[in-house]
């Protein structure tokens, strides 16, 4: 075992007391599942109690401590419905306990009827009647007093208390050694910042110190700029195969458009990192619309002019298969071999497509994760592009993993234009291309903002869309945090229009099977379907020129990029679009009562006011940056688990330098403080980085 790995830090939480099956489930759900993770599992604030000895209307509001004996247990009717125990205080006063979640054998437990428990958590009103939604202390009465007045309040699961989460996460602490400083002296002392053990106490035992916070939000981003760093380093040192065009096949592609200034000038940039003998790894960020297809086909053929194949990656089958179209009608006429390989691929011609990959007969191959499976193998694969890729970390796997056996070129395209500060921290080890114009000829599309209330005149403005020969898409939001109620949502919307419309609603979304997703849009490419009702599955890359109006249900519940991107599927073609974005959720009660907030108001605004994707990405960055230090982070896509946007706006150029400094003077991370360096490594889990170097 690699030393660094003895540090009690990476032990399995498995091996505290007391942690056995019944609480794996709830740690997994949170993915703590080392020591390290618990010293990470940061406090999100306080929580302040009342000790109390009756029920009063008086506390709702409050955090109450307070003595209760269960009478009776309610389970809810419908299988969504919440377990509730009724408890009485010693006047016989009732409140309800609140339990969300299929397992009612936990509050059960820990709530016998007829024994008193004492008990926490937050009074509030249910109709004129009293609850607590998951009290956040259960014991026994004489434990009363153990449970304190100030607390740190943790983010939890199902099947965990807070008390609990701060025991364990108390042990962890307390197993955790103090290691030598990995940042350097310098930025330690202009922020007067603590050592990393001394940082992580305080910020357990005062989750409102900022500085203690940002230090060790600070070590995550250092970190990640370190990462970044070697493998950019590691690349630079990997040979590659040059490619050379020569115009034989590019020539041959004959399109009705002259490509833009910027689409030349990326190619000319990929060009002149292929020639060298090191891969290529460079960014193409372009707004959606912007023509990044056509710069990854010309990579693609400089690939193959070259004697090489060229692959193309997509994030999802129906990308896969939309961009094996379009590409097969671009090379109509040029003398190339393209095929697709998704994981639907199976039986004979798969086999086919892998043995024309392993003897170079397909020039070109379009597909998903499944084209670099173990079984896929390359005659000479010269030059991956990957597309809409999000998931930066499957990159440096993928180059990882292709270490032994091949070391392709890699371009990879994003349509969300993102702001400097994050392309420095995601792409940091990545040149960057930008399509910063668009191809000419683009109607702006106009965007107007309304609320739901409206939705009779949008239906009806719909109708005369589609009754123009028009055809429209309508984006319903995120229900709840759950893929099954964003789904009922989508399935609702689209009853109520087939209701009106008939069979002209397709409908897409996240849970429906691969071939049934491609055959709705498939209708809806073809025209057969004039409105395409969806869920975010939509959000990236599909292509209906004849799509001019985009309606957005509940807009006050997406990013701004997010928006965008949306927005970004009509305006497609030469005719004027229409964007509309609907804020509030139909059926949800009043909107009187659907507060909608300044944030979001000023999203939409924007998106009113611009269509220029960089802008759009600054102002977003901007408008989430404030206020996460307490707040509860967005997950997704976000591989950060300390550092929020703000953090990483206000130090990514500190840790950048921090950074190059140390690889400059201490390349192998040998030093004390490289080794120093090491370990903060792997604590946020780049171990991968670390494998890059030499003995690492
Ligand atoms: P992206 O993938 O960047 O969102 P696409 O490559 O799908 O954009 O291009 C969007 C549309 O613009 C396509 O229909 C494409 O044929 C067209 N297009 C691309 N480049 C040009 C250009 N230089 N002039 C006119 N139309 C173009
Ligand atoms: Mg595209």
């Amino acid at each position: 075992m690699r030393p660094e790995l003895l540090n009690p830090l990476f032990a399995e939480i498995s091996v505290l007391k007391g942690v056995g099956n019944a609480l794996s489930k709830p740690l997994d759900r949170l993915g703590l599942t080392k020591m390290v993770d618990l010293t990470f599992h940061l406090p999100t604030g306080w929580v302040e109690r009342h000790r109390v000895s009756r029920l009063d209307h008086n506390d709702i509001g409050r955090t109450i401590i307070i003595t209760l004996t269960p009478t009776d247990y309610r389970a809810g009717g419908s299988p969504r419905a919440p377990f509730r125990v009724w408890a009485v205080d010693a006047e016989g006063n009732g409140v309800s306990l609140v339990y969300f979640g299929k397992n009612s054998g936990w509050p059960r437990k820990l709530l016998p009827i007829g024994e008193p428990r004492v008990i926490s958590g937050k009074l509030e009103a249910y109709g004129d009647q009293l609850q607590i939604i998951h009290p956040d202390h259960v014991g026994l009465p004489e434990e009363a007093l153990q449970i304190p007045v100030m607390e740190p309040v943790y983010p939890l699961s199902e099947g965990i208390t807070n008390a609990r989460m701060r025991d364990l996460v108390g042990e962890a602490l307390s197993r955790a050694p103090d290691m030598p400083e990995w940042i350097d002296a310098s930025v330690l002392g202009s922020h007067g910042w603590k050592g990393w053990h001394d940082s992580l106490l305080s910020v357990h035992a005062t989750p409102d110190n900022r500085e203690a916070r940002r230090r060790l939000a600070y070590d995550e981003i250092f970190s990640g700029q370190l990462a970044l760093m070697l493998v950019r380093t590691a690349s630079r040192q990997r040979r590659a195969e040059p490619i050379r065009p020569n115009g034989r096949l590019r020539d041959a592609v004959k399109l009705p458009f002259a490509p833009t200034g910027a689409q030349r000038r990326s190619v000319a940039e990929i060009d002149g990192d292929c020639a060298q003998n090191h891969p290529m790894l460079r960014l193409l960020q372009g707004d959606v619309g912007s023509g990044k297809t056509w710069v990854a086909l010309m990579a693609l053929l400089g690939a193959v002019e070259s004697g090489m194949q060229g692959a193309l990656l997509a994030p999802t089958e129906i990308l896969a298969r939309q961009h094996y179209e379009t590409l097969r009608n671009m090379l109509s006429g040029v003398p190339i071999n393209l095929a697709i390989l998704t994981g639907r691929d199976k039986g004979k011609a798969r086999e086919a497509t892998l043995m024309g990959l392993a003897d170079g007969s397909i020039d070109i191959l379009v597909g998903t994760h499944a084209i670099f499976q173990e079984a896929v193998s390359y005659r000479h694969l010269g030059l991956v592009v990957i597309d809409e890729q999000h998931r930066f970390g499957v990159v440096q796997r993928m180059m990882l993993a292709s270490k032994a056996r091949l070391n392709p070129h890699m371009l990879v395209m994003t349509a969300t234009p993102i702001p400097r500060t994050l392309t420095l921290t995601y792409y940091g080890d990545m040149e960057v291309s930008r399509l910063d114009e668009m191809p000419p000829g683009r109607q702006p599309i106009r965007t107007t903002v309304s609320s739901i209330d409206k939705l009779v005149e949008v239906v009806e403005g719909l109708g005369r869309h589609i009754a123009g020969g028009g055809q429209a898409y309508w984006v319903c939001p995120l229900v709840e945090e759950s893929a099954v109620s964003d789904q009922a949502a989508a399935e609702a919307r689209a009853e109520a229009l087939r209701a009106r419309f008939g069979d002209k609603v397709a409908l897409v979304h996240g849970r429906m099977k691969g071939p049934e997703k491609d055959a709705a849009m498939a209708r809806f490419a073809s025209g057969e379907a004039s409105v395409l009702v969806a869920t975010t599955v939509i959000e990236v890359g599909v292509d209906v020129p004849n799509a001019t109006l985009m309606i957005i249900e509940g807009a006050d519940r997406f990013g701004l990029a997010q928006l965008h991107q949306l927005r970004g599927r009509v305006g497609r073609g030469d005719k004027a679009s229409t964007c509309l974005l609907l804020w509030g959720v139909s059926g949800k009660g009043s909107l009187h009562d659907q507060k909608i907030s300044e944030t979001a108001k000023a999203r939409l605004l924007i998106m009113k006011n611009s269509n220029d994707g960089f802008f759009i990405a600054e102002e977003d960055l901007r408008l989430r940056g404030a206020g996460d230090y307490l707040g509860t982070r967005q997950s997704g896509e976000q591989k950060f688990r300390l550092a929020g946007d703000a953090d990483i706006s206000d130090l990514i150029d500190m840790a950048r330098d921090d950074a190059r400094l140390l690889i400059e003077r201490d390349g192998g991370l040998a030093s004390a403080r490289g080794q120093a360096a090491r370990m903060c490594l792997y604590l946020f889990e780049r171990d991968a980085a670390v494998g890059l170097l030499k003995g690492g």
